[in-house]
């Protein structure tokens, strides 16, 4: 079945867009928004826009910014890598990275069903790379079944018949899985299967610093099992732009290639880059109260006791809720179009006005996302708001003909 979001995402966000607008507030009330959509929606502070104002640039096709240099060289420090690129997304440092492991043409790439890489970039990997993809199960866990990962290897390993297996991507944190962070001891078994036949391995680690945060590691901890990791700095980090791949020497200097080829070269990118370095100097903190917030949520859904929808607080890892909206009369998209909108008995009831913006996820399902703009009383102005709409549509319900 198809997932709403592919039908038609965006003209949910307008719909959701034009019932905000339309919310006839109380006088004086003024409306406020809490927006789970997704960790990308976060504005620079001013902290940030001023670390941009000042910093320091130079020509970085030439190697002459030193403010991306610095990045490059702390985050290469902070995943215990050789070096690392910075690259104006993670869905391009994922196809440098395809670019660089795989080298040649129709070679194969084996990663989850819905992997990032496959579902929402585009079929970069396909149309730009030449790379086919092997789909495996993920699990709800986000990891793959590695006794499957080892069939599939094994069947083209050696065999003219086959396309050549060269890559192995994984997920961490697993996004559509909820942010699930993978186990280390998965990473490593992973990395040991792969390299038995000669793979290599590339971590999308969009979300690598919450699976770390989680984990209580150091993030090269998580690298560690990988050739190659990329990591996005406008999620849980807060920069605006940006996004590093990180690996070995001579795949950096490679990369540096392909992002030229790509149209990524950037010239002085140390404004981009000296966000990304005010996310990054405080970023362990941030990650840690996105946590303790996505999972106050979880649990305060689960204390709703509601027949409406629910959520698996073991589930909730990181900074990701998904909210099962169990009750066959109400979907996801009509529960998100609820909690964005406001109306003038909910301004009365609650005395404020606060418009919830959430992602409806899948068939039955939505996702909340925390990030460094959520509060933890938004948090609780987002539970309030959920108890409210849900009290409403039971109401309405039971009093339906
Ligand atoms: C967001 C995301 C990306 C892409 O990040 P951009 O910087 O927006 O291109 C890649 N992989 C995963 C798992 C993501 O969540």
């Amino acid at each position: 079945p198809l997932c709403p979001k592919f039908r038609g995402g965006h003209t949910l966000f307008i719909i959701i867009f034009k019932y905000v607008c339309s919310a006839r507030l109380p006088r004086g009330a003024k409306l406020h928004v809490v927006d789970l959509r997704s960790d990308t929606v976060t504005k620079p502070r001013l902290e940030m826009r001023q670390a941009m104002a000042q910093a320091e640039v130079g020509d970085d096709d030439y190697g002459e910014d030193p403010t991306v240099n610095e990045l490059q060289q702390s985050a290469a420090n902070l995943l215990g890598m050789e070096g690392a690129l910075f690259v104006p997304s993670a869905t391009m440092a994922n196809l440098i990275a395809v670019m660089c492991h795989c080298r040649h043409r129709g070679a194969q790439v084996l990663l989850g069903k819905e992997a990032h890489i496959y579902v929402y970039e585009h079929g970069g990997v396909a149309q730009v790379a030449g790379v086919h993809c092997q789909l495996l199960q993920d699990l709800p866990d986000g990891m793959m079944d590695l006794d499957k990962l080892e069939q599939v290897i094994q069947q083209g390993h050696g065999s003219r018949y086959h396309p050549r297996s060269e890559l192995v991507c994984l997920e961490n944190t697993h996004s559509s899985a909820g942010g699930r962070a993978l186990p280390l001891q998965y990473l490593q078994e992973v990395r040991e299967l792969a390299e038995r036949y000669g793979l290599r391995v590339h971590m999308d680690g969009a979300r690598m610093l919450n699976a770390a945060v989680a984990q209580g590691v150091p993030p090269a901890r998580l690298a560690q099992h990988c050739h190659s990791v990329s990591l996005c700095l406008s999620k849980g980090v807060g920069a605006p732009v940006g996004a590093l791949l990180a690996g070995p020497r001579e795949l950096i200097a490679e990369a540096w290639r392909v992002r030229k080829l790509l149209g990524g070269g950037m010239r002085q990118a140390g404004v981009l880059a000296a966000a990304a370095h005010v996310g990054l100097d405080r970023v362990e903190e941030t990650l840690q109260r996105d946590h303790v917030n996505a999972r106050h949520f979880a649990q305060g859904v689960q204390d709703l006791g509601s027949h409406i929808c629910s959520v698996d607080p073991t589930a909730v890892e990181t900074n990701i809720v998904m909210v099962t909206v169990s009750a066959p009369w109400l979907s996801p998209t009509e529960l998100c179009e609820r909690l964005a909108a406001v109306s003038p008995e909910e301004s009365a009831v609650m005395g404020h006005a606060v418009s919830v913006l959430a992602f409806p996820w899948a068939q039955r399902s939505l996702r909340a996302v925390w990030h460094c703009d959520i509060s933890a009383r938004d948090t609780q102005l987002a539970l309030d708001k959920l108890r409210f709409v849900l009290e409403a549509c039971e109401q309405e319900h039971r009093e339906a003909p």
